[in-house]
């Protein structure tokens, strides 16, 4: 069983009273827009909207809410943020930070609208929320009453499972400093039912300095913030949420969803949500949580892949295997050749078509609401070669490897794989992906008696061929390889010698076949 699936089955088991009773579940994940989201995030992303896609295939009720959040404090400096302009706003809250760009209503608007950029080409079921207006409206209200009044207990859930000592005089709560307008400086050092009495410190936190302000306020309708793990429990129940997982570092023993879990329990009386852990992206073998500062982002990992390959690569592993991406080497090559295998298991051209094949093709598609359509893809190996050869016609030679014309859609199909092969060939892609015909045979080209004799061989049997295609020049290598008695690769590699300059390259028969007839002949024949 395909692993989404599994899972599935075990909300369907905790969840069977809401489900028979028709109550929607809900299933939730967030972002803090501290900066341009990471490449790391999109895994959290896509595997939330794959639950809430499988629940809604089994018809079952559910919403998929996704935090922006835009209420934490700026706790750090993206470098590609002046220092000078913002510095000053270290500690304050982001969505009291300026934006970046003219028109943006706060600091975190350009990040959100960035990822939403990257994600909504997926076709994923996500309903974008932003955090501030639930505190704003005073959805927090009652759990910043219930976390003033338990303090005690919270300060004892954090010693028990993390080992972390408050001290006894630590509130949970964090308020706006009405002076300053910073939330990570100010501490809260009492609570008589109504107000709180609080200091904003200068030198409470080393990110931020406070302005020394003392005072009373209400902590309630946008006042005041939780601090993350109990507000983490509180979002739970403050939305309802039935579903959420987590990055493995949250999972750690004594980490934050512990945490969370027993203040959500403990104090807030809402049962800890389902969820599980997921492994990470790892970008070219260095480990890459949501919070790592190296690497690309979620919009340029987007950017360089089709959303349903994105959205593959993000789903084919188990959960709880780490996902290796290397953009710079064979990852993206061999991710459509292992798209296009799935998608002949989906189709049944596998001889044992194995389901959870199927399975990961069908869940990848953009638009779950119709079937996947059998169209002809033709492989990257292929389409990395031909866009690199300006006298071939890409829907031309499409049509010759399918054996017949391309539908309109193959074409569409083509065309928008071909931009991404074209943009990766630009950009990213290893030396050996890349092909110039050569117009002379390479000068230091070393060849035996044996290879010459094959070679001036092939070139004459190539000239007397009829029909000219990938299959018949094919079959005469072989013909004249077996011939001659002649090893495969001293064949072979000269003729990529001859004509690419390299020691390998696409299939062979086919590159040739892709060349004037009289070129490739006459060149073999007079090789010397
Ligand atoms: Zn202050």
């Amino acid at each position: 069983m395909f692993w989404a699936d599994d899972i599935v089955d075990q909300i369907e088991e905790r969840f069977h009273k809401e489900i028979k009773e028709g109550t929607p579940l809900i299933v939730r994940d967030e972002k803090t827009l501290s900066g341009r989201v990471h490449v790391g995030s999109l895994r959290g992303i896509i595997l939330h909207g794959l639950l809430s896609q499988i629940l809604t295939e089994r018809k079952i009720k559910n919403t998929n809410m996704f935090e922006l959040n835009d209420n934490d404090p700026m706790d750090g400096m993206p470098t590609y943020i002046d220092e000078k302009e913002y510095g000053q706003h270290m500690g304050k809250p982001l969505f009291a930070i300026p934006g970046l760009n003219e028109g943006d209503e706060n600091f975190t608007t350009g990040f959100g609208e960035e990822l939403q950029e990257a994600v909504n080409p997926m076709g994923l079921p996500i309903e974008w929320y932003h955090l501030r207006p639930l505190y704003e409206a005073g959805k927090f209200n009652e759990t910043i009453t219930q976390a003033l009044e338990n303090a005690e207990a919270i300060r004892n859930i954090y010693l028990e499972v993390s080992g972390g000592q408050k001290a006894d005089d630590w509130f949970p709560l964090n308020v706006i400093c009405p002076t300053c307008g910073k939330i990570g400086t100010t501490k809260v050092t009492g609570w008589d039912s109504k107000e709180v009495t609080f200091e904003c410190k200068k030198n409470y936190v080393k990110w931020a300095e406070g302005c020394g302000h003392q005072g009373t306020m209400s902590p309630f309708d946008g006042t005041a913030t939780l601090p993350w793990k109990v507000e983490w429990a509180a979002k739970w129940k403050v939305i309802g949420v039935n579903i959420e997982a987590a990055g493995k570092d949250h999972y750690a023993a004594g980490g934050s969803r512990e945490v969370a879990a027993r203040i959500s329990e403990e104090v807030f009386g809402y049962p800890e949500p389902f969820g599980f852990l997921y492994e990470w992206l790892n970008i070219k073998g260095r480990s890459m949580s949501s919070s790592g500062g190296i690497g690309i982002s979620a919009k340029e990992m987007a950017d360089l892949l089709p959303p349903k390959i994105l959205k593959f690569l993000m789903i084919r592993k188990e959960q709880n295997q780490p996902i290796d991406f290397d953009p710079g080497g064979r990852t993206i090559p061999n991710l459509f050749d292992e798209y296009d295998r799935c998608a002949d298991h989906y189709f049944n051209r596998h001889p044992e078509s194995y389901e959870g094949y199927a399975r990961a093709y069908a869940l990848a598609q953009v638009d779950m609401t119709k079937e996947p359509e059998d169209l002809w893809e033709m492989r990257f190996q292929a389409l990395s070669f031909v866009v690199q050869m300006p006298h071939l016609d890409l829907e031309e030679e499409a049509a010759k490897l399918k054996d017949s014309a391309l539908s309109d859609n193959e074409k569409s199909a083509l065309h928008e794989r071909a931009e991404y092969v074209q943009k990766w060939i630009e950009t990213l892609a290893p030396e050996d992906f890349k092909f110039v015909i050569q117009d002379t045979t390479p000068s230091d080209l070393e060849l035996s008696d044996k290879q010459k004799e094959a070679l001036t061989t092939l070139g004459e049997k190539l000239g007397d061929l009829k029909e000219w295609t990938g299959e018949t020049v094919h079959d005469k290598i072989h013909r004249t390889k077996e011939e001659c008695n002649i090893p495969p690769k001293e064949i072979f590699q000269p003729i990529y010698q001859i004509f690419l300059d390299r020691t390998s390259g696409p299939q062979v028969g086919w590159f040739l076949s892709t060349m004037k007839q009289e070129d490739v002949a006459g060149k073999l024949q007079n090789i010397r």
